[in-house]
C-alpha cells in the first residue's frame, strides 16, 4: 500500500492519498498525519487491500502481524500532509474549513508530521478486528465499554465517542444524512452515542449540506 506522495507547493492537481482518485487541490482537504491515524474508518479503508493480499499470499499469523506493525509505523511516520478528496473526507473528523484553506494555499495544517504509533494503535487494531474478524494478537486488548447506536460497532474504553442530542439527530434525519435510519430509540437524557466512523460520516455530510456540526 503506498501513498502517492506529493510535496507541498507542487502541482495543483494530484491524487487523493486515501483512494488515489484524481484530485484538484481546490476541491480537496489537507490533513495532518494525526487527523488520519486517529480515524478507525481510515484504517478500515487502508486494511481492505491488505486482506486481499493476505488471502492471495496465504500469510501465516506471524507474517500477518508483521504487516500490521509495518502499516502502523509507516502511516504514523508520515511527515507530509495528506491530500484528501471530498468522498474520503467522510472518514475523518477535522476542521473542514481550515483543511480546505491549507489545500488551496498548499500550507501545512497545524500539528503536521509524524506521530507516535502508540497513540493510534487502538484505532488501527479496532479496524483490523473489523476487517479480519479478530483483534491483532500483538496489541494489548482494551475493555469494550459500549456499542454504537447507529452501526452497533463495539466501542473500546479509550475510543472517541460522540453524543448526538435528540433535536440534533432529528435535524440530521430529516435531511436524510443518517445511514441505517430509522435509528434505535434514544438513551434516556443522552440522545444517541455514536462511534468515530459514524460521527465522521455524519459531520461531513452535515457540513457539506450547510447544517454545521454543533
Ligand atoms: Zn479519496
Ligand atoms: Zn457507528
Amino acid at each position: 500500500m503506498s501513498r502517492n506522495r506529493e510535496s507541498v507547493g507542487a502541482a495543483r492537481t494530484g491524487v487523493c492519498d486515501c483512494c488515489n482518485a484524481r484530485l484538484n487541490h481546490q476541491a480537496g482537504y489537507s490533513l495532518s498525519t494525526r487527523d488520519v491515524v486517529l480515524s478507525e474508518a481510515y484504517w478500515r479503508t487502508a486494511l481492505k487491500p491488505t486482506k486481499s493480499l493476505v488471502n492471495s499470499l496465504s500469510l501465516d499469523d506471524v507474517q500477518l502481524l508483521q504487516v500490521f506493525q509495518e502499516l502502523l509505523h509507516t502511516t504514523a511516520g508520515e511527515q507530509s500532509p495528506w491530500s484528501i478528496c471530498e468522498d474520503c473526507s467522510e472518514l475523518f473528523i477535522f476542521d473542514r474549513d481550515a483543511a480546505r484553506t491549507h489545500a488551496v494555499q498548499s500550507t501545512r495544517p497545524a500539528g503536521s508530521g509524524r506521530v507516535d504509533p502508540s497513540g493510534c494503535v487502538l484505532f488501527a487494531a479496532a479496524a483490523w478486528e473489523h476487517v479480519f474478524g479478530r483483534w491483532p494478537a500483538n496489541v494489548t486488548p482494551e475493555a469494550v465499554m459500549d456499542a454504537c447506536d447507529l452501526c452497533r460497532k463495539k466501542m473500546y474504553s479509550s475510543e472517541f465517542t460522540f453524543i448526538v442530542p435528540q433535536e440534533r439527530m432529528g435535524h440530521f434525519r430529516s435531511h436524510g444524512l443518517v445511514d441505517g435510519d430509522p435509528v434505535s430509540p434514544p438513551r434516556p437524557d443522552d440522545g444517541w452515542v455514536i462511534c468515530q466512523p459514524c460521527a465522521a460520516r455524519l459531520f461531513a455530510r452535515a457540513h457539506r449540506a450547510g447544517h454545521g456540526t454543533a
